[in-house]
C-alpha cells in the first residue's frame, strides 16, 4: 500500500498560527511568510527537521513550574531588576537561544538531577527543528519563553509581528501551552531616542512584544557566559552567578544554544552551592507571581499609626511602574 504525506501536520500548523495571531493582532496569513534571513547565530546548525506537529500536546498540570501565567502587573512591561525589599531566596534561571540537540538534553538532565526548574528562550527557527525538545522542556516543568524566531536585532514592525507569531505557534504546537513571557534578542529594548542612526537598531521586537502583553525579561545578573575570556570556562561562569550578590530575586542570563556547553556544566556547581545557601530556583512566571504576591502584602500592610505620619504613602515596591533594564551587558 502506498501512503502520501499526511495534512495533519500542515493543518495542525496553520491552525496554532492562526491562534498566536488572534491573540492580539490579525492572524498570521494561511501562507506563513519565511521570516527574515537567520543571523549567522541562528543559522548555524541546520540539520534534518523533525515534522511539525508530530509531538502529541501532553496533558500537563497547571500548578506550580507548570503554570506560566503572569501576574497582570508586569505584562506589557520591561522587568530588568530584582525587587527591592523582597525577602524570598528565590533565583530563576534562563537558557537562551536553544534549543539545541546537544546542550538542552544536558541542561535538562542536570536540572532535573536537581528537581530545579528553569525557563527556556527559546529561538522559534530552533524549536521548529527540534519541537521534541520544546515538548520535553513543558512536560519536565519548565517555562519557555520567546526569544524571537530568527533572532533578529532590526527588524521592521511586520517581521516583529511574524517573530513573536510565529515563534509563539511553534511552543504551543509542541506544548499545548501558550506562551508569556519574552526576552529580546541581545536584551535589545531601546527606545528611539537612544537609537544611534549609523546603526540600525531599534526596538521594534520589544515594543510588538509589550503590545502583546508579554512581560519583556531581561537579566538581573549575567553569567557572562558570552565573555570570549569565559567562553569555555565553566568555573568562571559559575563563579560569576554563585557569588554575585542576588538582592531581590534574581534572574540569570546564561545560554543553552550556541555551543554553550560550558554555561551548561556550570550548572552542576551553581545548582548545588546555591540551594546549599537556601536558595530556591524557579521560573520567571513564578518569580513575577511571588513577587506579586509580595507586593500585594506590602501594599496591604496597615501602617503603623502612631509611629507614622498620617499621610502614609504607598510603598514605592507596590507600584507598578515599567522598570528599567539593568546593568545587562548586550548578548547574543
Ligand atoms: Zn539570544
Amino acid at each position: 500500500m502506498t501512503s502520501r504525506p499526511s495534512l495533519v501536520p500542515l493543518l495542525l500548523l496553520l491552525l496554532a498560527l492562526s491562534l498566536a495571531g488572534c491573540r492580539s493582532r490579525t492572524p498570521a496569513s494561511a501562507g506563513a511568510p519565511a521570516p527574515a534571513a537567520l543571523t549567522s547565530e541562528a543559522a548555524a546548525t541546520p540539520e534534518a527537521s523533525a515534522t511539525p506537529g508530530a509531538a502529541a500536546k501532553p496533558a500537563l498540570p497547571t500548578t506550580g513550574s507548570y503554570d506560566w501565567s503572569v501576574p497582570a502587573i508586569f505584562r506589557g512591561h520591561i522587568i530588568g531588576n530584582g525587587k527591592k525589599g523582597f525577602p524570598q531566596k528565590l533565583i530563576a534561571i534562563t537558557l537562551d537561544d536553544g534549543p539545541s540537540p546537544s546542550q538542552t538534553p544536558e541542561a535538562l538532565r542536570i536540572l532535573a538531577k536537581y528537581h530545579v526548574h528553569a525557563t527556556f528562550f527559546v529561538v522559534g527557527a530552533y524549536a521548529s527543528l527540534r519541537p521534541k525538545l520544546l515538548t520535553r522542556e513543558a512536560a519536565e516543568g519548565h517555562c519557555i519563553g520567546i526569544h524571537s524566531y530568527s533572532h533578529l536585532a532590526w527588524s521592521t514592525p511586520a517581521q516583529a509581528a511574524k517573530n513573536i507569531d510565529m515563534t509563539a505557534a511553534v511552543i504551543y504546537q509542541a506544548t499545548g501551552k501558550h506562551p508569556t513571557v519574552f526576552r529580546p534578542p541581545y536584551g535589545i529594548v531601546a527606545t528611539p531616542k537612544h537609537q544611534n542612526p549609523k546603526m540600525p537598531i531599534n526596538n521594534t521586537l520589544t515594543l510588538t512584544a509589550r503590545k502583546d502583553g508579554y512581560p519583556v525579561i531581561l537579566w538581573s545578573m549575567s553569567s557572562a557566559d558570552t565573555s570570549q575570556k569565559i567562553l569555555h570556562d565553566s568555573a568562571a561562569i559559575a563563579n560569576n552567578v554563585i557569588h554575585t550578590p542576588n538582592p531581590g530575586g534574581a534572574f540569570v542570563l546564561m545560554h543553552d544554544g550556541g555551543g554553550h556547553m560550558s554555561s551548561i556544566k556550570a550548572l552542576e556547581q551553581i545548582i548545588p552551592q546555591l540551594q546549599a545557601k537556601g536558595w530556591k530556583f524557579v521560573t520567571i512566571p513564578e518569580l513575577l507571581r511571588a513577587w506579586a504576591d509580595w507586593m500585594a502584602t506590602q501594599a496591604s500592610a496597615p501602617a503603623p499609626a502612631a509611629a507614622q505620619p498620617a499621610a502614609v504613602t504607598t510603598p514605592a515596591a507596590a507600584v507598578p511602574a515599567p522598570e528599567t533594564p539593568g546593568a545587562a551587558a548586550p548578548t547574543p
